[in-house]
C-alpha cells in the first residue's frame, strides 16, 4: 500500500514538473510589445475606418520597431523609431495629436530606459520638441541628468540638435474639441472662460479624450531589455502637471533581471503606487512571472480608484498587456515576425 502510494506521489510531482515546461514551449517568444493608451474603447463606438486607420497605424510602429531588431539593432533603438512613428501618428496621445492642457497647450513628456545599464532619460512639459522620446534619449546619453523640464529641457534638445517645431505643429482639431468637452463638463465657470462650443454642436457623441498615450517595449538579439513612453498627458490637465509617463519607475522602467515595462492610464495613480518599478520588484523579490507581476499591479490601481494598462516583456520573451479599461490600443511581434494588434478588451 505504502508503495503504491509513493508511486502515485511521485507521478504527480513529474505532472507538475512538467506542466511549466509545456506552458512556456507552446509560449510564443516576443521581441517587441506596445501600447497605443487605455480607456473605454468600445467597439460599439468604433467606426470600420476609425478601427482600420488604428490597426494600420499600430502595424506601422511595429514593423518599424521589428526592423531594427532583425537587422540586430539594439532594444533601445527599437523603442525610439517605434515610438517616433506614433508621436508622428495624430491618432495618438503623443507628440502630434497631443491633447490640450486646461489652457489649450499641448505639454509633452516622455521617458526611456536601457535595461542593460539601467540608464535613464526623461523630458516633461515640453512644447517644440517633435520627438520628446529622442529628447528623453539625449537626455540620457548627452547629459549628468536624468530628467530635464520645461524651457530647459527644449533649450536641451535643440543642443542635442533634434527636431524643433512651433508649438501649433502638436494641434488637432479633434484634440481641441476633447478639451471643450471636459471643460463644459467641468464647469460654466471654466468654459466661459474659454468660449467654447457646446459639444453637441461639435458632433462629440463618446469621445475618449482622457487617454492615448504610446509605449514600447523590447528585447534585441542580445537579449538586453528597453522601454519607452510618450504621451501629452491627459485632457484638461492644469499648467505644469506632469504625469507618470516621464517619471522612472511609475510610467517607464527597464531592467534586464526582470522586465521592461511601459504604462498607461491616470498618472496620479500609476506615480502613487510606483507601478512599473513595482511590477520589476514583484518579479526579482517574489519570483512573479511577467503576467502575475503585471496583473498584481493593475489590480492595486484598480483597487484605489485608477484606471489604466501597461505592457512588460521579460527577458525570455514572456509578455503581458494587463488593463482595468475597457480597451487598450496594443501590439506585439514575435521572435519570427508574426504580428499581432488589438483594440478591445476580448
Ligand atoms: N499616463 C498618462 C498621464 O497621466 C496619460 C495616459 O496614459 O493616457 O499623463
Amino acid at each position: 500500500m505504502k508503495g503504491r502510494f509513493c508511486y502515485v506521489f511521485f507521478f504527480i510531482c513529474l505532472i507538475q514538473l512538467w506542466q511549466p515546461v509545456a506552458a512556456q514551449k507552446g509560449a510564443s517568444s516576443y521581441v517587441l510589445v506596445i501600447h497605443g493608451g487605455a480607456g473605454t474603447i468600445l467597439k460599439k463606438n468604433m467606426t470600420p475606418e476609425k478601427e482600420a486607420a488604428y490597426t494600420a497605424s499600430l502595424k506601422k510602429a511595429l514593423e518599424t520597431g521589428y526592423k531594427v531588431l532583425q537587422s540586430g539593432g539594439s532594444s533601445l533603438d527599437a523603442v525610439e523609431a517605434t515610438v517616433r512613428v506614433l508621436e508622428d501618428d495624430s491618432l495618438f496621445n503623443a507628440g502630434k495629436g497631443a491633447v490640450f492642457t486646461h489652457d489649450g497647450r499641448n505639454e509633452l513628456d516622455a521617458a526611456i530606459m536601457n535595461g542593460k545599464t539601467r540608464a535613464a532619460g526623461a523630458v516633461a512639459g515640453v512644447t517644440t520638441v517633435r520627438h520628446p522620446v529622442s529628447a528623453a534619449r539625449a537626455v540620457m546619453e548627452k547629459s549628468e541628468h536624468v530628467m530635464m523640464v520645461g524651457p530647459g529641457a527644449e533649450k536641451f534638445a535643440k543642443e542635442a540638435g533634434l527636431e524643433i517645431v512651433d508649438p501649433s505643429y502638436f494641434r488637432t482639431q479633434s484634440r481641441w474639441d476633447d478639451l471643450q468637452k471636459v471643460l463644459w463638463d467641468d464647469s460654466v465657470a471654466a468654459a466661459k472662460a474659454h468660449a467654447y462650443t457646446k459639444p453637441e454642436k461639435l458632433g462629440i457623441i463618446n469621445h475618449d479624450y482622457k487617454f492615448g498615450t504610446v509605449g514600447a517595449v523590447a528585447l534585441d538579439k542580445q537579449g538586453n531589455l528597453a522601454a519607452a513612453t510618450s504621451t501629452g498627458g491627459m485632457t484638461n490637465k492644469k499648467y505644469g502637471r506632469i504625469g507618470d509617463s516621464p517619471i522612472i519607475g511609475a510610467g517607464t522602467y527597464a531592467n534586464n533581471k526582470t522586465a521592461a515595462i511601459s504604462c498607461t492610464g491616470w498618472g496620479e495613480f500609476y506615480i502613487r503606487n510606483v507601478v512599473a518599478y513595482d511590477l520589476s520588484a514583484l518579479m526579482e523579490y517574489k519570483g512573479l512571472s511577467v503576467q502575475a507581476a503585471g496583473n498584481t499591479v493593475i489590480k492595486k490601481v484598480g483597487d484605489m480608484g485608477g484606471d489604466g494598462g501597461l505592457i512588460a516583456l521579460d527577458r525570455n520573451g514572456h509578455m503581458t498587456m494587463s488593463f482595468n479599461t475597457e480597451g487598450m490600443y496594443r501590439g506585439a511581434v514575435t521572435k519570427d515576425g508574426k504580428i499581432e494588434v488589438h483594440i478591445y478588451k476580448n
